[in-house]
């Protein structure tokens, strides 16, 4: 394509992008895609400067204001940052700022995840309060600002100052505005960010007073008028004057030290009260800002880390339907390939058919994909701005997708089922799930051999999984397995018929009955025979178990093909009794372990059953309760935090020494 058209392109892209972003406040595409646009335009610029313009998106901050507020000129521009996204952005913003000035402090903030404001105090009384706009003339928000409770209206201070700061809202604020746009039957605010600058924009200022606004101080305008000599000297003497200014910023040294503040938060953001996008990185010394000096549009001694996206836009190719071990129906979209937080999602489950129409999602719609709980991709909502005419309404199944018999939905339920019993996918899902590592770990039995060992009807039922030594020709004819490989299948499913009821008992899929709670049935019941038997008291009366698991388990146990079933595995010579495996050892019994960065002599699963099994517990995070930090290579925040706890800290052979005490 022609340089020249692309960057107009670019150009006419991003200022509509940063026309809803700023202006209307909602945003039709992710920061990551604005962000790729964005740096594609600089590079073009600065691989063709003959097309570098004074009003390229490049240079401008912000965007244009409109006339629904007073306008206000900044006596000093209000600019944005530059980004970084990894740590190589940031080595090489050390590196560029230590070409300058070798000695350097820095200071770490929070980049709270609102706004900027600027607040103008005259003889200690609050005389103006603006918005950034386009960073050299901005709007007089005053009155709505004069509402937030965190800004003094006055204060002890008698010499003409500015300060500048975030105003935001905070997740609490932000969720019970939410539940009343909800009732009202109102469009919700997308994020805090969005809610934050709907309402400095109010023309009521009764209206942004309700909203429950905040603002946190960063910077104190011409700090040498003040006697300030470093950055965080300025925000000293903000907090004096009684400004909120963030409590957790910090001093650091170098440039590694930056990188574990960073990891650090990178954890505890979902902590805070308020919603954080990134870190700020701001030089210390005062001094050295106009050496380092600035681009037209940010400060070359400070910088923004970006949080990898949490949210990113996509497109749904298509909605397919999957079959679960359950017999659950579950319609997934296929997206267009994107990152999301650092891994590629290509499908999102879009749950039930309830979920799809309350959406609205169709096939080939742009959507928001968020990982829930940071694990699971799921769609959050469509962009109806981008839909097309190719937009295809997705209508749900009345017949199973597999096996095409009949489906069922509940009364009350949401999530459609196949009815049967037969069904080849749920077969199949069921012993992939028998065999997976969490119930009896048969390696080399996976997903794709279990599919194809069924398909030829080599194993249709899980007691065909011990009888598949009777054919071993045919797996080296039909299958083209080798023989050794042969030898470690029939070996590990060999093996398996001694694992724990726990295990087995997971394996066998009864719903409702997760790891966990096998793990409570088996040490409570301890033999395949007792629980025949079992009645609904006896079942609730143990702790985590409730009447929903109580009837599951029940009809399992009564149902005769299922018994049939129990009894075949007992003859092929599976262990049915709960053995407890735990011999308490002084130095693990009741001593909390958290496991961090790589260990070499065991696999993390190892060494946590090592733990169990001496009576230890094992937990995913560090607290004033640990008994000890297994620290292996590279490990990071755990270990920080171990530190500033005073948590005892031990290497992985230190482990092993206690382990063969
Ligand atoms: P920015 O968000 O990258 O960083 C600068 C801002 O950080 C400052 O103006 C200030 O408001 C804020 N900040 C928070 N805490 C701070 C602290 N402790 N110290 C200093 N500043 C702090 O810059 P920007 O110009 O506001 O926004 C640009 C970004 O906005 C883009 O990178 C993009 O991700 C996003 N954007 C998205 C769209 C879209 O359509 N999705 C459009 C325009 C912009």
């Amino acid at each position: 394509m022609n340089i020249k058209i692309r960057i107009d392109e670019l150009r006419r892209l991003l200022n509509r992008y940063n026309y809803e972003y700023y202006i209307e406040d909602n945003s039709t595409v992710s920061d990551q895609e604005f962000d790729d646009l964005l740096h594609e335009l600089i590079r073009l610029e600065n691989e063709n400067p003959e097309y570098k313009s004074d009003d390229s998106p490049t240079v401008r901050v912000g965007t244009v204001i409109l006339d629904k507020f007073e306008k206000v000129t900044h006596d000093i521009p209000m600019m944005s940052l530059n980004n970084a996204f990894n740590e190589d952005d940031l080595y090489a913003f050390d590196e560029r700022v230590r070409k300058v000035v070798s000695d350097v402090t820095y200071n770490v903030e929070l980049k709270i995840d609102g706004l900027a404001g600027s607040l103008k105090f005259e003889n200690g009384s609050l005389v103006l309060g603006a918005t950034r706009g386009n960073g050299v003339i901005g709007e007089n928000i005053t009155s709505n600002l004069r509402t937030v409770k965190s800004i003094p209206l006055s204060i002890d201070y008698d010499n003409n100052l500015e300060v500048r700061g975030e105003v935001f809202m905070s997740k609490k604020s932000f969720d019970k505005s939410n539940t009343e746009r909800r009732n009202l039957s109102q469009e919700e605010f997308k994020n805090p960010r969005n809610a934050a600058a709907g309402s400095v924009r109010q023309l009521d200022s009764k209206v942004a007073a309700s909203r429950n606004l905040d603002m946190f101080i960063y910077s104190v305008i011409s700090p040498v008028n003040h006697g300030l000599s470093t950055h965080i000297e300025s925000l000293d003497f903000a907090r004096k004057l009684g400004f909120k200014v963030n409590p957790l910023s910090k001093k650091c040294k170098t440039i590694e030290e930056v990188i574990e503040y960073i990891n650090i938060y990178t954890e505890k953001r979902n902590d805070l009260k308020y919603e954080i996008d990134g870190i700020v990185i701001k030089v210390d010394e005062l001094a050295l800002y106009d050496v380092i000096g600035y681009t037209a549009k940010s400060p070359k001694w400070a910088i923004a880390y970006k949080f990898p996206a949490e949210e990113v836009i996509t497109k749904i190719n298509s909605i397919t339907l999957q079959v679960g071990r359950t017999g659950q129906i579950t319609p997934v979209a296929n997206l267009d390939p994107v990152m999301v937080q650092g891994s590629t999602v290509s499908r999102a489950t879009l749950h039930n058919e309830d979920y799809i129409s309350e959406k609205d999602i169709r096939e080939n719609d742009y959507v928001v994909i968020r990982k829930a709980g940071d694990i699971i991709p799921e769609v959050v909502r469509i962009v109806l701005e981008r839909r097309t005419s190719e937009s295809k309404k997705f209508s749900m199944i009345s017949k199973c997708p597999v096996c095409n018999e009949d489906t069922s939905r509940k009364d009350g339920e949401v999530d459609l089922y196949c009815v049967n019993p037969f069904c080849d996918a749920k077969t199949i899902e069921g012993l992939i799930h028998f065999a997976s590592r969490k119930a009896m770990a048969i390696e080399g039995l996976g997903d794709r051999i279990i599919e194809q060992f069924y398909n030829d009807n080599l194993i249709k039922t899980i007691d065909d999984i011990y009888m598949l030594e009777k054919h071993r020709m045919d797996l080296v004819v039909k299958e083209g397995f080798g023989q050794k490989s042969i030898t470690k299948l029939l070996d590990s499913i060999e093996a398996s018929k001694n694992n724990n009821l726990d295990k087995f008992l997971f394996g066998l899929g009864i719903r409702h009955v997760g790891e966990k709670v096998s793990k409570v049935l088996a040490t409570k019941f301890k033999d395949i025979e007792n629980f025949y038997e079992l009645t609904k008291e006896e079942l609730t009366d143990v702790d985590e178990i409730g009447e929903v698991i109580a009837d599951s388990v029940i009809s399992y146990f009564n149902d005769d093909k299922n018994k049939e079933l129990l009894l075949k595995l007992k003859l092929l010579g599976l262990n049915m009794l709960y053995t407890s495996n735990v011999v308490l050892k002084e130095e693990f019994e009741g001593k909390t372990f958290v496991l961090t960065g790589k260990l070499e002599l065991y696999k993390r699963d190892e060494a946590k059953a090592l733990i169990e099994s001496l009576g230890g517990k094992v937990s995913g995070s560090v607290s004033k309760k640990t008994s000890f930090v297994v620290a292996g290579t590279d490990a990071g925040s755990k270990l920080t935090k171990a530190n500033q706890l005073g948590v005892k800290v031990i290497s992985e052979q230190d482990f092993k020494d206690l382990l063969d005490r």
